[in-house]
């Protein structure tokens, strides 16, 4: 049974359909998502602060700011390990 809350999302904006991806990863794995974001400002990766998130294609897409500079960064995660059950 698995019964995740994450505090991450307590003050985040997610879709539904993006919170029930989201929360379906570890804590550990969101916090290092979180912290592991390229801001093409800053010409550096950084991390995301102050984020929404939605699901695009299938794959939950944060958008939020650089802590650093404050510009728009997105962060895209691949929902699942790619499912192609029909193609075989
Ligand atoms: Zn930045």
């Amino acid at each position: 049974m698995w019964h995740f809350m994450p505090e991450l999302t307590d003050n985040n904006a997610l879709t539904p359909a993006a919170a029930a991806l989201w929360q379906q990863i570890p804590a550990w794995a969101q916090a290092k998502l979180l912290a592991n974001v390229w801001c093409s400002h800053c010409g550096r990766v950084t991390a995301i602060t102050d984020f929404s998130g939605e699901v695009v294609s299938g794959d939950l897409v944060l958008t939020g700011a650089c802590p650093v500079c404050g510009a728009t960064v997105k962060r895209l995660i691949e929902s699942e390990p790619v499912r192609r059950s029909h193609e075989i």
